[in-house]
């Protein structure tokens, strides 16, 4: 099959390498899009992905739909040909944590993409079965592979315990400040702001609702606006202190993006004198069926993301699109 793989830093080379066989169990996936995440363009300018470094040239690509294409031993379905989602955590099952229900937490959590297995920029992925989900009927491959993201929001969503009357900031309108926005909609909270330094990417928070959507923490800080739960979503380091200086006393905190660099540093006086709670959130744990419900009813709209797409040859420009942050576009999508 062909793949796209990352030699070195910013070195993608599209190369035909084996395609993998389902093993007991698994599921064997045509990749049909593959939607880039900006922790997929940090491995591929960085070379590591915090601190870990790939022994072989990666497959990216971990935010993916495709088709059944084949079973595994002791599999009796999905059928082959039926249009899948796949989430990409694949917890061992059986350690302490796994066993307290926190799979997204496992010790020896696997996670396609994340050194050292391999991804889905390819034409194949071998997937455990219980990570497989079939699309609702009309579903494009496109929305398939935004199901992930959707997911990482639904679980921050969770994480941070709305009522309808929560106030909500979102640091961030990418991809995933846009589902965390969609998904608080969906629960009935109506009092949501975001702050998005670019332009481009204002317009979007705009048409859900939201307001203010401000250029800046400044800026939403001088309408005297806080939030009761704020969340961050730009992935910067400095905004995890900008998004404490935004809640209100006794409020929250939830760190979605994945701070860059990964070392963070912020005034202990902010969130001491106002109480807060921080919560750091990890991928997605058990939200695949949820993302999928929420679509089917139509209670969370993905074909309003503005996406653009590549083909698996172009892999390389998607992650250099997806470095650039255009405005009129939240994820680049492969198409194998
Ligand atoms: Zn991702
Ligand atoms: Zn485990």
């Amino acid at each position: 099959m062909k793949a796209a793989r990352l030699h070195a830093p910013r070195d993608v080379r599209i190369e035909e390498v084996p395609t993998p066989k389902p093993g007991p169990g698994e599921v064997l996936v045509r990749v049909r899009a593959v939607s880039i995440c900006p922790s997929d363009w940090r491995l591929y300018e960085d070379g590591h992905a915090s601190g870990v470094v790939p022994d072989h040239p990666m497959i990216q690509g971990h935010e993916f739909s495709g088709d059944v294409a084949a079973l595994g031993e002791g599999m009796s379905g999905p059928p082959v040909g039926t249009p899948v989602a796949v989430e990409p955590s694949w917890p061992c099952g059986e350690c302490d944590v796994c066993r307290a229900g926190l799979t997204n937490l496992c010790r020896h959590i696997v996670f396609p993409s994340f050194p050292q297995r391999d991804g889905a920029l390819a034409e194949y992925i071998a997937c455990p079965a219980h990570a497989v989900y079939p699309l609702p009927p009309g579903t494009s491959y496109t929305v398939g592979a935004l199901i992930e993201p959707l997911g990482v929001a639904i679980h921050a969503v969770r994480l941070a315990a709305l009522s309808p009357d929560t106030r909500i900031v979102v640091l961030g309108a990418g991809a995933i400040g846009m589902c965390v926005v969609m998904v608080a909609r969906a629960r009935g909270l109506r009092q949501m702001a975001v702050v998005e330094p670019l332009a481009g990417r204002r317009e979007w928070p705009a048409r859900l609702g939201c307001t203010p959507v401000a250029a800046s923490h400044e800026e939403l800080m001088a309408t005297g606006l806080e939030g009761e739960v704020v969340f961050e979503c730009s992935g910067e380091s400095a905004a995890v202190e900008q998004a404490m200086q935004v809640t209100r006393p006794a409020g929250k905190v939830v760190v979605v993006g994945i701070p860059h660099p990964d070392r963070v540093t912020f005034d202990s006086t902010i969130p001491r004198r106002k109480e807060l709670t921080v919560i750091f959130s990890r991928r997605s744990r058990n939200t695949l069926e949820e993302a999928i419900a929420l679509l089917a009813w139509g209670q969370v709209d993905l074909t309003a993301l503005p996406t653009r797409e590549y083909s698996l040859e172009q892999a390389q420009e998607a992650l250099e699109a997806t470095a650039a942050r255009p405005g009129d576009m939240l994820r680049a999508i492969v198409r194998p």
